[in-house]
C-alpha cells in the first residue's frame, strides 16, 4: 500500500476513535486524570486501555497514541506482517474449526442454557427484527 492511503486511513481512523471516546466520556463521568507521556495530554482515565500490571489498572500510553503506534508499526512493516500472519493461517489451517467444534461439543448444555437465557432476554427485539423483515418481504 501506497503512503497516501496511510495518511488516510490514519485520519478517519483516529477522528472515528475520539469521538467516540468524547461521547464515552460524558457517561463514565471518570474524576481521575492522568497525562499520557505521548502526545502531553492529561485526559479521563476510561481513556487508557486496562492493565492489570499497573498499579492504577490503565496503561501509560492513552488509547490514541496506541492506535497511532499501531497504524505505525502495520502500516511501516504491512508486507511483512501478512506474511507472517498468511503463513501461521497456513500452518494452523483448520484447527480453529476443530477446536470450536470440540468446544460446541464438550459444552453442549452450557451453550443450550446461554442460548435460551439470550433468548428470553432479547425475544422481544427478535420478534420486532422478524415482523420488520416480514414487512419488508412483502
Ligand atoms: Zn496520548
Amino acid at each position: 500500500m501506497s503512503k497516501g492511503s496511510f495518511e488516510y486511513v490514519d485520519i478517519t481512523l483516529l477522528k472515528q476513535l475520539e469521538q467516540r471516546l468524547e461521547g464515552r466520556e460524558g457517561k463514565e463521568e471518570s474524576k481521575i486524570f492522568k497525562t499520557c507521556p505521548r502526545c502531553k495530554v492529561r485526559k479521563p482515565l476510561p481513556q487508557f486501555t486496562t492493565d492489570k500490571r499497573n498499579t492504577n489498572g490503565r496503561t501509560n500510553v492513552c488509547k490514541v497514541c496506541k492506535v497511532i503506534e499501531y497504524l505505525k508499526y502495520y502500516y511501516g512493516d504491512r508486507e511483512r506482517i501478512l506474511t507472517v500472519n498468511k503463513k501461521y493461517r497456513d500452518d494452523h489451517r483448520g484447527e480453529r474449526t476443530k477446536y470450536f467444534q470440540d468446544y460446541q461439543e464438550n459444552h453442549k448444555e452450557h451453550l443450550q442454557k446461554v442460548g435460551k437465557a439470550w433468548y428470553k432476554k432479547n425475544r422481544q427485539r427478535i420478534k420486532k427484527k422478524r415482523l420488520k423483515l416480514k414487512v419488508n418481504l412483502k
